[in-house]
């Protein structure tokens, strides 16, 4: 297939002709964790969009007579990736741009064009391998999904896997395998059980969502892993899917085919528990900072239902962050980026615990394993006196048991 038919087929007439509308204000740059965090302009929107506009103005022979303009070649895009990969996808550039270009989108229809053209970075085919072969994204053991619940003080005989139940919590692979965010399913497991809701795990029938996929130009591949999982919440007969991981809530919501199943990120979850009474609480003197993931605020625009549960948590103070919503400092966590440059990402991270730290708060509390993972690593290693913990956490620090 030749560079132009990809071109069209990779991107909507609507993302084409919003590239035109780009006036070069410079304001995605502006609020871009990665120029901001490197120092390098290569990494914002309108450096990519204004290199992916003239690639796309090539060939044609009047235009390149105009423009003396020539296809670039494959060094070229394998530079050009160096600069698309290196982005949260965080979609602060699109919250900002004047001319409402949905620039998220057109980084994610970018990303998928160079894997097609075979220019993306070469560690970004890990994950399709993982998945292929382990059904999640680390390449672990399937069998080892639901380790975490064994950690608990009481773990369950069934370890939370029934045959039916009313409500599929699907835990996600950072959550299920990587040891600092398993404290959230060990919390939000114990607080559903607290409040008596009738709700099993899908074991090692949970696949990864394939938000991985998405985000490193690879969706196609992901469609094997959403069918499966459909059927496997199905058969447990559920009419509600709960997520902690806000991007595997986004990936059901956004990507998978119509289910007639409710979906529910676990803040809203909560909110409903507590609404109704389900939580016995006891008070904490705590004062706490909320810090939006992207995929959860910006992306799903759920910003209040996790401050109404932290406001509804006897004793717990919620001081906002200098930026907070839409405008949230993004943590560095998202968009494969500690796969391509850690340092990058460290640096990211950095700046946000930094705003975290000026409003003098005891704990950030997020609701994303990956800003959880991402802010407390920075913690930990400078030693630093925060708490990083997700909605769930302190849900369960908060139960009367
Ligand atoms: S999505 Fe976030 S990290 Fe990526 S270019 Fe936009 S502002 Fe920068
Ligand atoms: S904010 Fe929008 S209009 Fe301004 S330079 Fe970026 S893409 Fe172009």
């Amino acid at each position: 297939m030749g560079k132009r038919a990809l071109y069209n087929r990779l991107y909507s007439i609507g993302q084409l002709l919003s590239m035109e509308a780009c006036t070069g204000c410079a304001v995605c740059g502006e609020v871009c964790p990665a120029v901001n965090a490197a120092g390098d302009g290569h990494l914002s929107g309108l450096y990519r969009l204004d290199w992916r506009r003239r690639a796309g103005k090539t060939g044609a022979g009047w235009l390149r007579r105009l423009y003396g303009r020539r296809h670039p070649d494959r060094q070229e895009w394998k530079d050009f990736a160096e600069t698309v990969y290196r982005c949260t996808l965080c979609g602060n550039c699109t919250e900002v741009c004047p001319a409402g270009i949905g620039l998220k989108d057109l980084w994610l229809s970018l990303r998928q064009e160079l894997v097609e053209l075979g220019a993306h970075p070469a560690k970004v085919d890990l994950i399709r391998e993982h998945l292929a072969h382990n059904r999640n994204v680390f390449g672990e053991d399937q069998e080892e999904r639901t380790e975490w619940v064994e950690d608990l003080d009481e773990p369950p005989d069934d370890l939370f896997v029934k045959e039916q139940a009313e409500v599929v919590y699907f835990t996600g692979c950072v959550a299920s395998f990587f040891p600092l965010a398993q404290q959230i399913p060990m919390a939000l497991a114990e607080v559903l059980e607290a409040a008596e809701v009738d709700f099993t795990l899908l074991g090692e029938e949970e696949w990864c969502c394939g938000f991985p996929l998405l985000g490193s130009g690879n969706l196609p591949a992901a469609h094997e892993l959403m069918e499966h999982n459909l059927v496997a919440v199905r058969a447990k007969g559920a009419r509600e899917v709960v997520f902690a991981c806000p991007s595997c809530y986004m990936m059901w919501r956004e990507h998978y085919p119509e289910s007639g199943l409710k979906l529910s990120h676990a803040t809203q979850f909560l909110g409903r528990l507590l609404g109704q009474d389900r939580l016995p609480l006891r008070e904490q003197k705590l004062t706490v900072t909320y810090h939006d993931p992207c995929d959860l605020g910006r992306a799903a625009r759920i910003f209040e239902a996790p401050r109404r549960v932290i406001r509804a948590l006897p004793g717990v103070e919620l001081k906002e962050l200098a930026d907070n919503r839409e405008n949230c400092l993004c943590c560095g966590g998202g968009g494969n980026l500690e796969m391509i440059d850690q340092e990058l990402n460290a640096e990211i991270a950095r700046r946000k615990v930094e705003q975290v730290l000026t409003t003098g708060a005891q704990a950030v509390v997020s609701g994303c394993q990956q800003c959880l993972r991402t802010m407390a690593t920075h913690a930990r290693r400078n030693k630093l006196p925060l708490k990083v913990m997700d909605v769930a956490q302190l849900v369960r620090e908060s139960l009367d048991n």
